[in-house]
């Protein structure tokens, strides 16, 4: 595996690769990584000839410093686990690097309003943070597929919407959620998790797979009253959102008839620590 901290020489290793013909597939991650991470280079390898992974925690996607700095940062570890799971090449910059100068957000996309709603609401600034430090990695690694994980589906459809809106020639491919045994989505967060918290925090997909079922007897109030009294029940839990919406948009359903696909989706603070998850619907 190759590892390139500084754009220019990767850009031009990988100019060649592409006049070779190969085919790239990037897997963009903050580090820290798991059995999901290596799902998704997993998915990149079957699909493509070379295998990009870029590991940045990026400052200007934290609105709270304190979640940034208490990031885990097992840099070691990750690159062997890249190692094993077949990455070809891994681009760990510096902010300085990937920015150029300070690292700030300095060009804004508009997506219709979906940058506020659910992560972006509780987290301002979020996705304008993510959207162009996505952009930066893009126009480096220039790759054919760009991998992300179904488990941040709001950042999936928000990066979908950036693509498309500048033309840019990759194709955003959305891989299913990997779940520890309990049924957990996996997330580089999970270690700062208490042992029972982790144990207990396998109510937060339950009660996703219950909303599920319940779609097909209940309103849907009624549905997301229920989680969210459930989950709220459990000592250490205070759920930010849980809401069940149209999967192309993120609009509110009221009954399951008012979208092909939906999605139910929810953020539940356990001890502290801020856990992310969701399902597919229809
Ligand atoms: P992160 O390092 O948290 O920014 O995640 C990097 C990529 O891995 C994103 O596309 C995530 O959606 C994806 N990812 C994180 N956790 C999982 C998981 N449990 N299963 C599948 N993909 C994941």
């Amino acid at each position: 595996m190759l590892i390139f901290r500084q754009q220019i020489p990767l850009i031009t290793h990988l100019r060649r690769r592409r006049e070779e013909g190969l085919r790239i597939g990037f897997v963009p991650t903050m580090g820290a990584l798991h059995e999901g991470h290596l799902s998704l280079i997993r998915q990149s390898r079957a699909a493509n000839s070379l295998t990009v992974c870029s590991i940045f925690v990026n400052p200007t996607q934290f609105n709270d410093p304190k979640d940034l700095e208490k990031y885990p940062r097992p840099v070691e570890k990750d690159m062997e686990l890249l190692l094993e799971a077949g990455g070809d090449v891994l681009y760990l910059p510096s902010a300085k690097d990937v920015y150029g100068g300070k690292a700030e957000v300095t060009e804004t996309f508009d997506f219709g309003g979906l940058e506020n709603r659910l992560e972006g609401a509780s987290r301002p600034g979020h996705f304008a943070g993510v959207a162009q430090v996505v952009k930066l990695l893009l126009d480096i690694v220039q790759p054919d597929q760009l991998i992300l994980g179904q488990k941040d589906y709001q950042q999936c459809l928000i990066l979908r919407r950036l693509v498309d809106q500048l033309h840019m020639p990759v194709t955003v491919v959305m891989c299913p959620i990997f779940r520890e045994p309990n049924g957990l989505a996996m997330s580089s967060r999970n270690v700062r998790l208490t042992p029972e918290l982790r144990e207990e925090a396998k109510y937060i997909y339950q009660s996703l797979l219950k909303a599920a079922v319940e779609l097909k007897e209940l309103p849907v109030q009624e549905i997301i009253d229920r989680a969210i009294a459930f989950l709220n029940r459990q000592p250490g839990f205070q759920v930010d959102y849980f809401e069940i919406l149209n999967a192309e948009d993120l609009q509110p359903v009221h009954s399951i008839s008012d979208a092909e696909k939906m999605v139910i989706i929810t953020s539940v603070i356990v001890g502290g620590v801020r856990l992310l998850d969701n399902v597919l619907v229809g």
